[in-house]
């Protein structure tokens, strides 16, 4: 097999990227190794419903099967409860995604735009040959086989396990971790906005999922004593703590069997996102704090950028890799003056080490961002 480009990794930047290229004619193989545990239950924010529409899938992608969200909630900064409501936002309502729903339609767009797909196989040792193109060995439910290509697209999530491979370092900004668990259904459920809420050494998250169960996550660093998850009955003890997502989720039995599971949820950025041959998008070459929701946007924003600039490049556009990077690297240091703004905006626990290393760097004087907490902001196209 043979082909111009693979995409390794079939999440939001992959199957971007893999229609973007598709699109443009040229020869596409991507890869979905479907390892890794179930995503958290993510939102989505409205203006991916605009790109979406724009590359023709919205309907097929988001017409059905996920719930609306109309706003978010947040008390931070003080214990009361601050609404942004979408009826606010020109681009309208996001969506309470189902994650393994909107990754498989994403996949199937790409296949029909041209791309050959690969799933429940991984891309492994990617060896350079001499005439300068790649050498991969694909891992699948059929063995092992090998692959030949002329460029790389890692899109393997934040592990950016091929442009680490490549030589590329990881630049890793804090140790947020992630502890969530899914509450049991009820059908009569009704919630259409999201809920962060602060605490002495992080935050909470809720919404209600298209299955009606409801997710609940923790966020703190991994080195914190408060990171430790414990089982599922603790950690809905804890949850019961608070006040706002309390008062929303005790309504919600533990599902049966379930517990706790950790994520990382770091920010981390790569020295560059793309080198000789290969490009990075995603969280393989950004990743954000999930507090910005903007993960997914990011995802497909950088996935369908890398395939234009990869495209420009095979036209002999030289430059075009380097532009991608440069603005894969401004959206990033964007997103860390906000980062730091909105953090500032919770002065309650200022001397707790959660908090107080995240506004400890020299001022910038960024102005603080509102929409950073739940809210829409334009895509970093
Ligand atoms: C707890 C938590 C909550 C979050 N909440 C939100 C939210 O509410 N809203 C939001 O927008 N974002 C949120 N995010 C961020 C969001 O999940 C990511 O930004 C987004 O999934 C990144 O998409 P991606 O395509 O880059 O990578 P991924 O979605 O991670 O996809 C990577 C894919 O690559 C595959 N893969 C890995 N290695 C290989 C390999 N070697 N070969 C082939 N395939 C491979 C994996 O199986 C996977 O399918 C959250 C993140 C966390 C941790």
């Amino acid at each position: 097999m043979r082909y111009e480009v693979v995409v390794a990794g079939g999440g939001p930047a992959g199957c971007a990227a893999a229609l973007t290229l598709a699109r443009a004619g040229r020869e596409v193989l991507l890869v979905d190794a479907g390892s890794g545990p179930p995503k958290a239950g993510e939102s989505l924010v409205s203006v991916a419903g605009v790109l979406l529409g724009d590359l023709g899938i919205r309907h097929p992608v988001l017409g059905s099967g996920h719930l609306p969200c109309h706003g978010n909630l947040s008390a931070w900064g003080s214990s009361e409860l601050h609404a942004t409501h979408s009826i606010r936002d020109p681009y309208g309502h996001g969506w309470h995604l189902d994650r393994a729903l909107f990754d498989q339609r994403l996949r199937a767009a790409a296949r029909a735009a041209g791309a050959d797909l690969l799933e429940r196989t991984a891309v492994r040792t990617p060896v350079r040959t001499p005439d300068g193109s790649w050498t991969l060995e694909l891992r699948g439910p059929g063995g092992r086989r090998t692959v030949r290509c002329d460029w790389l697209v890692d899109a393997t999530g934040r592990t950016a396990a091929l442009a680490t491979r490549c030589g590329a370092r990881r630049h890793v900004h804090d140790r947020l971790t992630a502890t969530h668990l899914t509450l049991a259904p009820r059908p009569d459920a009704v919630d259409g906005c999201s809920l962060v809420e602060s605490g002495p050494d992080g935050w909470w998250y809720t919404a209600l999922l298209p299955s009606r169960g409801r997710l609940v996550a923790y966020f703190t660093d991994a080195d914190l004593p408060a990171a430790a998850p414990g089982d599922a009955e603790r950690f809905r003890q804890r949850m019961l703590q608070t006040r706002h997502i309390a008062a929303r989720a005790e309504s919600h039995a533990l599902a049966p069997g379930s517990a706790p599971r950790r994520a990382p949820a770091h920010s981390a950025r790569l020295d560059r996102p793309w080198g000789d041959g290969w490009i990075a998008a995603g969280d393989a070459a950004a990743a954000f704090d999930p507090l910005s929701s903007q993960g997914v946007l990011t995802a497909l924003v950088t996935g369908l950028n890398a395939g234009d600039a990869l495209d420009a490049r095979l036209r002999g556009h030289r430059r075009a890799l380097a532009e991608y990077g440069e603005g894969v690297r401004s959206a990033y240091a964007a997103y860390l003056l906000d980062h730091r703004s909105v953090h500032r905006l919770e002065g309650r626990w200022a001397d707790r080490p959660f908090w107080a290393r995240r506004v400890a760097d020299a001022d910038t004087g960024a102005r603080p961002a509102p929409s950073a907490v739940g809210g829409p902001s334009a895509p970093p196209r």
